[in-house]
């Protein structure tokens, strides 16, 4: 059994030297690797990007724009969904630019995380 606290903090180390946006990058990479839920992770201190009134109008904009079928899988997703970042926020692209949005139902948005180009395979 591998002592998980032991790799991070092997991971600190690697990591420590860095900048705070490579350091992010990492995480970012690591998460997707191993396809923690962004939903558990993530709190409204962490990405406050994500609960501003600016993301709201952004996301009610793309939704009414784009309506409700999950750009990855095709299921209509109107129950639940969410609007992801084609290039994941964490790549250093703006949580607001313009065009980089796509509907998404939860499942597809959660198993993408932070990767880049990412297509659900049948
Ligand atoms: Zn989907």
């Amino acid at each position: 059994m591998v002592d998980v606290s032991e790799l991070v903090l092997d991971l600190a180390t690697i990591l420590r030297p860095h900048s705070s946006e490579v350091r992010q990058q990492a995480l970012c990479a690591l998460q997707a690797m191993f396809g923690i839920d962004q939903q558990s992770s993530d709190s409204p201190k962490r990405r406050p990007d994500l609960y501003s009134a600016t993301w709201r109008k952004i996301r009610t904009t793309v939704l009414a724009e784009q309506g409700t079928t999950c750009r990855y899988c095709g299921v209509d997703c109107s129950d639940d969904p969410t609007v992801d970042h084609i290039r994941p926020v964490c790549s250093g692209v703006s949580p607001f630019e313009a065009g980089n949005f796509a509907v998404s139902c939860r499942r597809c948005n959660s198993v993408k995380g932070g990767r880049e180009g990412w297509q659900k395979t049948p």
